[in-house]
């Protein structure tokens, strides 16, 4: 039985990129029926914070990433860890290490300078019992150290393939800090162990830590379990995603009125050929397969996701989209028109704007404000309105023939005139919905603060 887990550190807000970690493990489990656990991977105390633990438990709900265990929060779970870093003391796999941060920032320093990997030269390994004791009842500072095993890792990675870890990788690397808490790699394999974890599914950038973590697993006798490195996401610099690509958290995205399902669906289908885009959930489970996923990192690509964002709006049930907008039923039909070119949530609540207020946008204004003649155009409009404004065909009508622009402005004077906006849904059926005495208000602002502008 296929059981994956989601092991957030909670030092931040949920990325992107974290969910589509999220989202990989998840589809593995749904499609084998198998396990997904959520687990809290909190031991640096200094950085991790509850919030964040909140904030990612809730973007995993807003998108409907259900876990079916945990969460486990690992600062829970300290004694676990301690217990079998003694357990592997007392089998003399692991070593207690009295080396000060002096010595070690010497050896690292002395390293670089020969030009070799900074590695712990295992001083402490030879110690004496006796003398670990005497360091120990003098108050030393410890940490507990891994005896590393001297020889090549290699495993299969099932979306990179074969991958080889030459015996000089790993040095006796650190279980168990000097306060206490379990280092990461040492954390981490013990709970993949316990929680019986069938496959690891995590980005590229732990792929280093892969063979200390299978050392770990051949150390106490046990099987490692399939691992996967997906590879990351970039921006179109190719450089690491970061603030600077702009919306990056998961919070983001929702703030913008992206929906959780064009989120995830982008997620699922980057850096994958495809042969249909837009996949709903079941398709995505139907098609998703661990090695069809490509090792190079992939660009993201907010233009793609607003496009499929978009086509999620188009074909979203009409009550759905209301809850999601939060609006009562009575605005279905404007929804529905709004809807036809809006990207995000976010467009059609904005559009909403042009049944209730009168205010007609700063840019619409500015264009107004260079068309010669705008003014009386406007009055000449308010008139036009006054006499025939049932009917939007007559009203272009009689536009058309009482002033001198070509069609495309009188168009875009008509739009503003009657939307407050220079872009929007098509005219004539927007016109049929928004109640006449906003319209007739709303020519009657533009009387006034067209004046205002073109004489400022
Ligand atoms: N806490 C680690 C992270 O957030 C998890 C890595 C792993 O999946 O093993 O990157």
């Amino acid at each position: 039985m296929v059981r994956v887990r989601f092991a957030p550190s909670p030092t931040g807000n949920l990325h992107i990129g974290n969910t589509r970690t999220a989202l990989l493990n998840y589809l593995l489990a749904r499609r084998e029926a198998g396990s997904f656990i959520l687990r809290i991977e909190d031991t640096d105390i200094e950085r991790s914070e509850a919030v964040y633990e909140d904030s990612i438990k809730e973007d995993l709900k807003w998108l409907s990433l259900e876990w079916d265990e945990g969460p486990y929060r690992q600062s829970d779970r300290l004694d676990i860890y301690r217990s079998h870093a003694q357990s592997l003391l007392d089998k003399h796999l692991a070593y207690k290490c009295f080396c000060s941060k002096e010595q070690l920032d010497k050896e690292r320093e002395e390293a670089v300078r020969r030009g070799r990997p900074p590695r712990y030269s295992g001083a402490c390994r030879h110690l004496t019992e006796e003398k670990v004791v005497d360091l120990e009842s003098d108050g030393t500072p410890f940490v507990i150290r891994f005896k590393s095993l001297e020889r090549r890792i290699s495993f299969r990675d099932e979306i990179r393939g074969e991958m080889t870890f030459p015996p000089d990788h790993v040095d006796d690397f650190i279980i168990i800090k000097t306060d206490g808490t379990p280092s990461y790699n040492f954390a981490a394999v013990i709970d993949d162990l316990l929680m019986d974890i069938t496959h690891v599914i995590r980005g590229s950038d732990h792929l280093s830590n892969t063979p200390k973590q299978i050392m770990l697993f051949v150390a106490m006798g046990r099987e490692a379990p399939v691992y996967a490195h997906h590879s990351l996401l970039i921006g179109a610099d190719r450089k690491p995603l970061s603030k600077r690509h702009g919306a990056t958290r998961v919070a983001e995205f929702r703030g913008m009125g992206i929906l959780p399902e064009a989120l995830l669906n982008y997620l699922a289908i980057i850096g994958r050929k495809v042969d249909k885009e837009v996949q709903d959930r079941p398709e995505l489970l139907d098609s998703f397969s661990l090695r069809r996923l490509s090792a190079s990192d992939s660009v993201f690509d907010l233009e793609k996701l607003l496009w499929l964002n978009k086509e999620y709006l188009r074909k979203m049930d009409a009550g759905c989209l209301l809850d999601r907008l939060e609006l009562p039923s009575d605005f279905r039909e404007r929804v529905a028109l709004l809807r036809e070119n809006a990207a995000t949530l976010n467009e059609i609540r904005s559009h909403l704007k042009i049944f209730d207020e009168v205010a007609v946008e700063e840019d619409a204004l500015a264009y107004l404000a260079a068309i010669h003649c705008a003014q009386n155009t406007i009055s000449r409009l308010k008139q036009i309105f006054d006499r025939d404004g049932k009917d939007f065909d007559e009203i272009f009508n009689s536009f058309k023939t009482e002033s001198p622009f070509p069609r495309k402005e009188q168009m875009m004077l008509l739009r503003i005139a009657i939307t407050g906006r220079k872009s929007g849904p098509p005219l004539k059926e927007v016109y049929r919905l928004i109640p006449k005495h906003i319209i007739l208000s709303r020519i009657e602002w533009l009387a006034k603060n067209l004046y205002d502008s073109s004489s400022a």
